[in-house]
This record gives structure tokens, sequence and C-alpha cells, in this order.
């Protein structure tokens, strides 16, 4: 399947998702992480450490012959309409990710309203970084969404040190020394097992 991991706003734990889920993705078949934002954080992270599956940028993974198993695609932060357009009808599933706070919120109500309309693959609401207890920001975030009525996750990814210890050392949550590193991981795991759910209803149905 081919994901695709798109935002309006930067720091919102795109390039996060990205390599997280193609780490769970590669656990069932051979995946493809193609970096196509300019920033090529997905390409600097993998080269600081070690990762499960193969980072190439848009151009490179043209001329892979190999067919993947799955694909997940790191885009633009701010992509332009017609990108846009084309990212989100390309794919077989679109995650949107959101930071639980006003700024981010306000990009991603911009982006769903730029999809409205267009010709789009299913999409789903990721939110990231939910600060720990005794903040109640995720959930008060996640009911206001739930009463939009857009489609959201029914997990969500905790903020911990672990990911940026991940980001520093180039590989995935899980290999990095904190005591977080797990449970980090777990939320990115609960996330997978989501999407591949999704995937089966979008071939038996042909719609999520
Ligand atoms: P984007 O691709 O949207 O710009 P990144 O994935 O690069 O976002 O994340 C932005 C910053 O937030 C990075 O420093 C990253 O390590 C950190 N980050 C991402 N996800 C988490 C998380 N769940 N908990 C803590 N820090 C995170």
């Amino acid at each position: 399947m081919i994901v695709t991991v798109a935002s309006f706003k930067g720091g919102v734990g795109k390039t996060t998702t990205a390599i997280h889920l193609a780490a769970f993705l590669q656990g069932y078949a051979e995946t493809l992480l193609i970096d196509a934002d300019p920033n090529q954080s997905a390409l600097a992270w993998a080269s600081r450490g070690e990762l499960p599956f193969a980072v190439v940028d848009q151009w490179q993974a043209e001329a892979i012959a190999t067919p993947h198993g799955h694909v997940v695609i790191d885009t633009p932060a701010r992509p332009i309409a017609e990108d846009l357009a084309l990212l989100a009808s390309s794919c077989d599933l679109l995650i949107l990710p959101t930071t639980p706070d006003i700024l981010a919120l306000d990009a991603l109500a911009l982006m769903v309203q730029h999809l409205a309309g267009l010709p789009i693959a299913p999409y789903r609401i990721l939110l990231t970084m939910i600060p720990p207890y005794p903040s109640r920001a995720g959930v008060e975030v996640r009911d206001m969404l739930l009463t939009t009525g857009l489609p959201l996750f029914e997990g969500g990814i905790r903020r911990y040190a672990a990911f940026q210890k991940a980001a520093l050392a180039g590989t995935a949550v899980y290999d990095v020394k904190d005591p977080k590193a797990e449970v980090g991981w777990q939320d990115y795991v609960a996330i997978g097992k989501e999407v591949l759910a999704l995937a089966l209803e979008v071939n038996d149905e042909g719609t999520v």
C-alpha cells in the first residue's frame, strides 16, 4: 500500500510519523520511504544511523525497479494546491499529523478545506506530541475533532523525548536507550495496526 504523510505546517511530527510507520510496515512487507520533502529530514535521519528500510528521494524512487510491498511518502510541508491534489489522490491512505495546539489545528483546518471536493484517497488525522498528564490538551483536542466529524485515528502519539533521541541517533525509537522508548514505539504500532485494518477495508469495499 502507499501511505502519504502530509501537513500544512512544519514541526507537527510528519517525518517522525513517516519513519515509524515505515518501520512498522517493514515488519509485514519490504517497505520504502520516499522523502519528497525538500528539507530532506527523513534522508538526514537515515544517514545518521540505521533504519530497517530504505529511504530515497523522489528521483531515486523513480529509478527503483523492484516493487515494494509498502511505500511511505514524506511530503513537503505546506504543499501548493496542485501538489496537494496529486499527492492526496495518488495513495491508498493520507495521514495528516497535527499537534494538539491552536496553530497546528488552524493549519489542519486549512488542509481539510483544501482537500474538500478533491478526488482524494481516504484520510485520517493523527494527533502527535500529546503532552503528558496533567495536561488535558490531547483529550480536549480529540473531543473537539470528534465533534467536527473529521476522520481521526483512534490512537495518538504521546510526547516523549525518546523520539528526539531517535532522530539524533538515526534509528527508530525502539533502538533508543530511554525508559519511554518502548511505549513511544507502541503508540506507532497501534497506529500501524489501524493503517493495516484500513487497507483491508479499502481492498474489500473500495472505500474506507
Ligand atoms: P515535521 O516533519 O512535521 O517538521 P518532525 O517529525 O521533524 O516534524 O518533528 C519535529 C520535532 O518534534 C523534532 O524535533 C522531533 O524529534 C520532535 N518530535 C516529533 N514527534 C515527537 C513526539 N511524539 N514526542 C516528542 N518529540 C517529537
